[in-house]
């Protein structure tokens, strides 16, 4: 019966409507499980939202994500995981919970160095793993690279978080790449022969000891740089130091990223893949970095005053990839030598 048929189908829209799944089919939603703030990805996201219409739901958690992920297997909601350091993406892949991607955009906009061979996580940002020297104590000049910091000239007047931190681990990755595992070992004897105190605290105390008096040297990420001048309790420690990218003269300064990974069972892939692209496109890219005093990965777009005020510097073209394979051999190195006492 026509009548009967036409009244249902108005019935089954009205009720669909009702629901709200009608707008949900035609632009749909993404899930993400972030270890990053929402500072840093709000805006992000509601200008994906604005351009696409998609709808992005996100989880924040300091950690417990991939534990997570794991436990929820085939069920899982989550269609992208967002995180900092080349160490945290590789647990991802590690406990088999991404997918590849290879989409053109991707390609062209993020480069090979800072995305899985097989496109299992992508990096949007990198961080620059820098020098810091005290700016009364040390003299231009005198310190040039990564390498230096091992000098027995320096002894006593290095501070530095744990060597087991993420961002040390991956430094010390790069370190076996370059010198090999018995060159590492002996650059983290010298190193850890010119401590001035076991390694502890984050990236910042080691500025607020330097501004202490307590070392001269330190090895930070570059951003605490830009977080510390705009707090007002730690202003002066930043002002404290010179910034030093390291290895100008031979292969760059090591660098480290924050990045994506699509998830193995996403089950809004396309929405997500979308999503992808549109973070690792200029606006994204300028927005994302802009947020946190990061650099874009996508060549080309302009960098925040910060960083201008930093200079450009020559980057260490060590696949990301190579870090990541070296972390296993890194950690184990950290503890031959006893890094953290
Ligand atoms: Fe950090």
């Amino acid at each position: 019966m026509p009548l009967m048929k036409f009244l249902v189908a108005v019935g089954l829209v009205a009720l669909t409507i009702g629901k709200g799944s009608v707008f949900a089919n035609v632009a749909g939603e993404v899930n993400v499980y972030s270890y990053r703030q929402p500072f840093l990805i709000k805006p992000l996201f509601d200008a994906f939202t604005a351009r696409t219409g998609i709808k992005v739901n996100v989880v924040f958690a300091k950690k417990g994500l991939v534990e997570r992920l794991k436990r929820e297997g085939a069920n899982s909601p989550a269609d992208l995981i967002f995180t900092v350091d080349i160490g945290r993406l590789s647990d991802v892949v590690d406990a088999n919970l991404a997918q590849p991607v290879g989409t053109e955009t991707l390609a062209q906009n993020i480069p090979a160095q800072y995305r899985h061979p097989d496109g299992l996580w992508f990096g949007l940002t990198t961080r620059a793993r820098i020098i810091v020297a005290s700016k009364d104590r040390i003299k231009s000049g005198e310190i040039r690279d990564y390498e230096d910091l091992a000098d027995p000239a320096w002894k006593g007047r290095v501070c530095t978080r744990s060597g087991k931190h993420v961002y040390n681990v991956a430094l010390t990755a790069s370190m076996i790449s370059h010198h090999g595992e018995a060159g590492t070992a002996q650059w983290l004897e010298g190193l850890k022969g010119n401590l001035a105190r076991k390694p502890q605290g984050n990236d910042r105390a080691q500025v607020r000891a330097i501004k202490q008096g307590e070392c001269d040297l330190a090895i930070i990420n570059h951003y605490y740089m830009g977080k510390m001048l705009e707090d007002e309790n730690q202003k002066a420690w930043a002002e404290a130091v010179n910034v030093i990218f390291p290895n100008q003269d031979n292969r760059g300064t090591h660098v480290n990223i924050s990045g994506i990974a699509l998830t193995k069972n996403a089950p809004n892939k396309e929405n997500a893949i979308r999503l992808m692209e549109f973070l690792s496109d200029d606006l994204a890219q300028r927005m994302y970095a802009e947020q946190n005093s990061e650099y874009p990965v996508k060549v080309g777009v302009e960098w925040s005053e910060l960083l201008k005020s930093f200079g450009t510097f020559e980057v260490d073209a060590l696949p990301l990839i190579d870090v990541s394979n070296n972390r296993k051999a890194a950690i184990m190195l950290v503890d031959q030598v006893g890094f953290d006492g």
